[in-house]
This record gives structure tokens, C-alpha cells and sequence, in this order.
């Protein structure tokens, strides 16, 4: 079927309900086209052909005897730092590369319990770390718009895998923009929810004031579907919060009458690339016809998200990954001298540069003598960033800008250089540093390259965001749109 443009999560579960294909017709058809079309852009890092194929004869039968979940038999994809019972997880490190957890994460279990198929684990960078997916321990993902460039990162695999069509929506998580900047890279829809929305139990801990579990598909409907059955109060998760789910399906067809939608002035003045700045503003000149006004706010602290989260998320990281000790699970070193020679040539060996890296940064931030200059410092910063977004949301009900800074980059351009790729973050990280929620839209592309819209909520008030989305995506096709590579006539 490789070449017909990729159904949406709406459309499957519609052709399942009306008996007009089966769950084991769908997984099928998504495991053919991930051996076809996957060589080249190595979304996956393990297909579960056996499992997806006994989930979906299970959801066929399910369904048969007229007990089917909203989800059931819908394929989807799992990042790979969801932990899955019985299917590796690596995290894309060699550190976990033999991995294979005795548990699933809350999220993934919710959606099998909503019906959803776990075809696979998708590709990301080494322990979340990373805007390009070139950290993988696996070999760089590649974006299905341009087999050269990048998909973004982190969750690259998962965004390369819904823009080529191998699955219709996969989970994501999202730290300082590894959902949205991805989604933005690769033309899809990704949604990070508000800081504990959704369970953090079994997804792998990077930056854990940060880390949110999320989901990225081609659409705004889609999302809102998958985002229902993965979110939710979980008491294995003192983080995950109470609040009651709203039905995001429903709420697609909100009143949005008065929408007020605020443009932090940084981020539309000079410093944007103004081919970016045109299809925003085209993109929010829609919805302003449609109705919305137009306002600009000030987000006067948030210039310096990057260095509060490049203090703050490398402490967390350096202090979650102590865990690796080569002791416990994950890499071990062969015939250690000692103890010591344990510790450090299995860290040595397991962790990637980039990994390294943060752990070095997260020690030495954390450590007497610096704390106050650094960790406390980052952690004022990060409640100035977070009144900024408050500030603002006393006069509007969403805030618009970019989700980054370009489109797709090339395979290495930035790999080498930190500092540069850090900047890929410069519009996504104030999200996380204030627990807010947020999503990208892809817009009119450039040069044949997609361009992501990020859209920002109050705390909990994704239903909106995803009404807005939705709103925009009536409108518009961009969010249809199939890139060259996956095969489709674009
Ligand atoms: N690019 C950011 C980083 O490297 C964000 C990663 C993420 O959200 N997981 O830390």
C-alpha cells in the first residue's frame, strides 16, 4: 500500500469500527512498509513484528465480541525511552542496548488498554539528549522530507516515522522541546503536555522537573484521540497530577468567539528568519479572520531559558543516570580491575559523547562550592521564566511563535558545535522551565522543507491548544501533506 497517502488515527479507527479492514490487515500493512521504507530512514531501533501481530489478532477478537477499547487495533509506535514488558528499551544507548524491562510505562499500558498495537521503538538521540537524533547509539534517524537532513531530535524517530506514513501517531517526550522541534522538522502535529499530565512511571528519567510524556501524530484530532487514553492521574507517580481528563475529541468543537492569542514581541522581531516569520503570520492571519485578535505580550526573561535549562536539566540527568553503574542493569565493562575500573569503563563505554557531556556539566553545576552560582541561580531564573508566561496569560488565552528556529539542518552541520545546537531550543525551552503546555502545527513549508507553528496553553488547558490546532487544520492542509520519500505524490 506504500504510495496511498497515510490515513489518520480518526480514519483507521473509523475503517476498524465499519468492519472495512481488520487490526491484523492494519499492523500488516505498517510492518510492510517499515521493511520497505525504513532502511533509509532508520525511524525504528526494534520492530515487534510477533507481539503487534498477537495484539492485533487479540483486538480483532476483542472487537468481535463487541468489547473493543476506542483504540483498538490502532498501530502505533512508542519512543524508545518507554519502558514496554518484555521489548528492549535502549534509550538509544549502549548503556541499555541489552535492556529488556520487566514492566511497561503507565502510558504505554493505558494506550494497550485503550486497544492501541505497539508495532515498535522508535530512534531518538541517547538518552533524550539532543535536538537532531544524531546521539543515537543506533545511527542517526533521517528526515523523510530530505534524506540528508535531519528529523530533529529527540524524538526524531518518532516524528520520521508519521511523516513517512510507517504509523499513523507514536509517544514522544518532550524535556525542552523533543516533541514539538521534531514535529516541527518532520511537518506533523506533536503535543507536550503540561508537567504531569501524563505518567512518568516507566518512561526513562532524563530531567525529571522536565520530562513529559506526549504524543505526535498527523493531526490535532489525532492527537487529541491518543492524548485521552495515555493521560490521567497515576498513583505510582507522585508528579503526575490529579486534575480530571477532560474528552479532547470533544472539545475540538469548542467556542473559540474572543480567542486571544499573544506574540511575545522577541520572538517575531528581527532575530527570526523572515521566510519563518511570513508563514507564521500567514498561518496566524487565519485564524485572526476567523476571528481570533492578535496581541502582542512580553516574555521579557525568556532569553535566558537556554542557559537555565543547560544548568538545570544536565544536574537532574547527572544525578538520574548515576544509576548506571554497570552494577545493576545496562552496560558492563569486560574483566574489571576493581570496583573503580567497574564504574568507569562501564560509564566509558555505554554513555555517548553528548551524554558525557551533561553528566560532567550536572557534577560540576551541583557540586559545594558552585551550587549557589549555578543550580540556585538556574532555579530563580527558571521561576522568573515561569511569571513571564503567567504574566502574559492574564491578557491572552494562548501564545503563538515559532517552534524553532529554521527548518531540517543537514546530517553534521551542527553535531560538532553544542552551542549551536542548543539554540534549536531557544523557543521551546521556557515551555518545560514553566510546566506549560504546548504543540506544533506544521504551516506552509519553505523551500520544500516543513515549518512548525508552536501554539502554548495555560496549565491543563491543552483542549484549547488542540482546539486552536484544530481550527487552523479545517482550514488548511499543510498537516496532509506527504514528503517525497514516503513514496506519495506530494
Ligand atoms: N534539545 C534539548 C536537549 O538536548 C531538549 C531535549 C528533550 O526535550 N528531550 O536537552
Amino acid at each position: 500500500m506504500a504510495g496511498e497517502t497515510p490515513s489518520t488515527v480518526s480514519q483507521l479507527l473509523e475503517a476498524l469500527e465499519r468492519g472495512r479492514c481488520s487490526a491484523e490487515e492494519l499492523v500488516r500493512d505498517c510492518l510492510a512498509r517499515i521493511e520497505a521504507e525504513d532502511g533509509a530512514v532508520n525511524s525504528f531501533i526494534t520492530v515487534d513484528a510477533v507481539g503487534a501481530l498477537t495484539a492485533a489478532r487479540a483486538a480483532d477478537a476483542e472487537r468481535a465480541a463487541g468489547r473493543a477499547g476506542p483504540l483498538a487495533g490502532l498501530p502505533i509506535a512508542h519512543k524508545d525511552i518507554f519502558c514496554t514488558d518484555g521489548l528492549r528499551t535502549s534509550c538509544a544507548s549502549r548503556m541499555l542496548d541489552n535492556f529488556v524491562p520487566p514492566y511497561s510505562a503507565t502510558a504505554v499500558e493505558r494506550l494497550a488498554a485503550a486497544g492501541a498495537v505497539t508495532v515498535g521503538k522508535t530512534n531518538m538521540d541517547e538518552f533524550a539528549m539532543g535536538s537532531s537524533n544524531e546521539t543515537s547509539y543506533y545511527g542517526p534517524c533521517r528526515n523523510p522530507w530530505d534524506l540528508e537532513r535531519v528529523p530533529g531530535g529527540s524524538s526524531g524517530g518518532s516524528a520520521a516515522a508519521v511523516a513517512a506514513g510507517l504509523v499513523p501517531a507514536a509517544t514522544g517526550t518532550d524535556t525542552g522541546g523533543s516533541i514539538r522541534q521534531p514535529a516541527a522538522l518532520c511537518g506533523i502535529t506533536g503535543i507536550k503536555p503540561t508537567y504531569g499530565r501524563v505518567s512518568r512511571l516507566g518512561m526513562i528519567a532524563f530531567a525529571s522537573s522536565l520530562d513529559q510524556g506526549g504524543i505526535m501524530a498527523r493531526s490535532a484530532e489525532d492527537c487529541a484521540l491518543l492524548l485521552g487514553a495515555m493521560a490521567g492521574h497515576d498513583p505510582a507517580d507522585s508528579t503526575c497530577a490529579r486534575e480530571p481528563v477532560p474528552d479532547y475529541r470533544a472539545a475540538l468543537a469548542m467556542d473559540l468567539g474572543g480567542l486571544r492569542i499573544g506574540l511575545p514581541r522577541h520572538w517575531f522581531d528581527a532575530t527570526l528568519d523572515s521566510a519563518i516569520g511570513e508563514r507564521l503570520h500567514a498561518a496566524l492571519g487565519e485564524l485572526e479572520a476567523r476571528g481570533a485578535r492578535l496581541v502582542d505580550v512580553d516574555l521579557p526573561n525568556n532569553h535566558l531559558s537556554i542557559p537555565a535549562y543547560y544548568i538545570l536539566a544536565p544536574a537532574e540527568a547527572s544525578t538520574n543516570l548515576a544509576r548506571y553503574d554497570g552494577v545493576r542493569y545496562g552496560h558492563r565493562c569486560a574483566d574489571p580491575a576493581d570496583l573503580e575500573d567497574l564504574y568507569t569503563r562501564s560509564r566509558e563505554e555505554g554513555f555517548g559523547a553528548e551524554v558525557q557531556r551533561r553528566i560532567l556539566i550536572g557534577t560540576y553545576a551541583l557540586s559545594a562550592g558552585y551550587y549557589d552560582a549555578y543550580y540556585k541561580k538556574a532555579q530563580q531564573t527558571r521561576r522568573l521564566i515561569r511569571q513571564d508566561y503567567l504574566d502574559a496569560f492574564e491578557s491572552v488565552d494562548v501564545i503563538a511563535g515559532p517552534t524553532a528556529p529554521g527548518t531540517a539542518f543537514r546530517l553534521g552541520e551542527k553535531v560538532d558545535d553544542p552551542v549551536t545546537m542548543y539554540q534549536e531550543d531557544s523557543y521551546t525551552l521556557g515551555v518545560n522551565l514553566a510546566g506549560l503546555p504546548a504543540l506544533s502545527v506544521p504551516v506552509e513549508p519553505l523551500d520544500g522543507l516543513p515549518v512548525g507553528l508552536q501554539l502554548i496553553g495555560r496549565h491543563f488547558e491543552e483542549a484549547r491548544l488542540l482546539a486552536v490546532a484544530h481550527r487552523y487544520q479545517q482550514l488548511t492542509d499543510w498537516h496532509l501533506r506527504e514528503p517525497p520519500a514516503a513514496g506519495g505524490a506530494a
